[in-house]
């Protein structure tokens, strides 16, 4: 066997001490720490109010909590099935038939995750070969870049355009090749907040129709649009959906983020490829959070109707007590993040700027420009905060920002 490339310089740990042992070629050498576990630790460092890391400060359903709990001190505790326990992979197929008309099967179409996390590197690794391109769309979930690098693939990045953060069509058709193999859409999207148009569908479905071009439809916050939009879930056009993976994650849904399960929904095809690898990346998902997620599915099918309210509420409160500050507040019509536009206030870099409001002003966001393949590509000055927490912690956090 031959030994991995080994780089000739060494190594030196954060505080500059030489490590010993052979130091490997990174597959990834411009990736550091997520900007989202940077801006949590030093918000928790310096006792910030966090309003950057996308998570509620409140939990989840007590029912969900207690059914988790009895699976899990009534010996549910050995490995669930490689593809998820069945009740919940049915729970599944009965809710993406009854939100999006998708009639799929659920041994064959449907695979539980760990996290959409696990599911976005999964559908990923099945179709992108080495040399093949990518699309995503800037500023772009962190994710999606460093995966298509790790399997050889090449990430072409297109900038959302305008305030409103859309695709501009135009420049998705001048940027397909005979190397592209597929498109990757996040709607609702993390982090503008922005939410697909049927014209969007339209436009992809032209795009797309004469090719072997995959997708890819990470719909974690499908359950969060807001002003009475409708969330256009892949699943709902069967022509997109034969060449799709659907991503979503029940640490959105139900406020458990920590608990990273979620599950991809593709067509059989697709599903053989991608359990390939899921079977070898963390085989299978802890087994009391499927069932207990399942039990709840089931005795609380239209829990998640409650979000849009729920959740549109938070941003108008956050906005309305925002109102009389230098912010100028952009559109969220999905998620529950809300991006700032502060160049009223500043002029300085957002990632700074967001590093010296968590330790100067006790406020931790998230900066947008990280996003972008060029963060100098990122036109706006604009930091993103997260609204799922207790009205109390809005509260706290506006009151500082408006003294801004
Ligand atoms: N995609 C997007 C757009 C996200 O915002 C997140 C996380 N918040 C994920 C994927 C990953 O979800 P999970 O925590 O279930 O892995
Ligand atoms: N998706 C979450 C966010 O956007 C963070 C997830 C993570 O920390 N990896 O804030």
């Amino acid at each position: 066997m031959s030994s991995p490339p080994v780089d000739v310089t060494t190594a030196f740990n954060s505080v500059g001490t030489p490590l010993k042992g052979p130091v490997p070629v990174s597959k990834l050498p411009n990736v550091g720490t997520t900007i989202f576990t940077t801006m949590s630790v030093l918000a928790e460092e310096h006792g910030a109010i966090n309003l950057s890391q996308g998570f509620p400060d409140f939990d989840g359903p007590p029912e969900l909590l207690a059914q988790v709990n009895y699976y899990l001190t009534n010996g549910f505790n050995q490995y669930p099935p490689m593809m998820g326990v069945a009740p919940l992979r049915q729970a599944i197929a009965q809710k993406v038939d009854h939100l999006y008309g998708l009639k799929c099967d659920p041994d064959k179409e449907i695979t539980v995750t760990a996290g959409a996390t696990e599911g976005l590197f999964c559908a990923i690794a099945s179709v992108v070969h080495s040399g093949d391109e990518v699309i995503i769309f800037d500023p772009a979930y962190d994710s999606y870049d460093p995966v298509i690098r790790l399997q050889g693939g090449v990430p072409v990045h297109i900038p959302l355009t305008g305030s409103s953060f859309s695709v501009d069509w135009q420049c998705v058709r001048e940027a397909i090749t005979e190397r592209t193999r597929l498109i990757i859409i996040n709607t609702p999207h993390n982090p503008t907040g922005s939410v697909w148009e049927e014209d969007d569908i339209q436009q992809l479905r032209e795009l797309v129709s004469d090719t072997n071009i995959y997708l890819i439809g990470d719909e974690v916050y499908e359950h969060m649009v807001f002003d009475q939009r409708v969330h256009r879930s892949l699943c709902r056009y069967e022509d997109l959906y034969t060449r799709s993976f659907v991503i979503s994650s029940f640490g959105k849904t139900y406020h458990v983020t920590g608990w990273k399960v979620g599950y991809c929904v593709a067509p059989e095809q697709l599903t053989l490829e991608f359990r390939r690898i899921h079977q070898y990346v963390t085989f299978t998902v802890n087994t009391p959070v499927q069932y207990g997620l399942a039990d709840f599915l089931q005795a609380q099918p239209e829990h998640h109707l409650q979000l849009p309210d729920f959740y549109e509420a938070k941003r108008d409160l956050f906005c309305s007590l925002l109102a009389s500050s230098k912010f100028k507040i952009k559109p969220s019509s999905g998620t529950y993040f809300q991006l700032l536009d502060y160049s009223e206030v500043t002029d300085e870099l957002d990632h700074v700027l967001a590093e010296r409001w968590t330790k100067e002003l006790g406020v931790a966001s998230i900066p947008i420009s990280v996003f972008y393949q060029d963060p100098e590509n990122c036109k706006h000055k604009a930091l993103r905060f997260c609204f799922a927490k207790d009205d109390t912690t809005l509260r706290q956090a506006a009151e500082i920002l408006c003294k801004l």
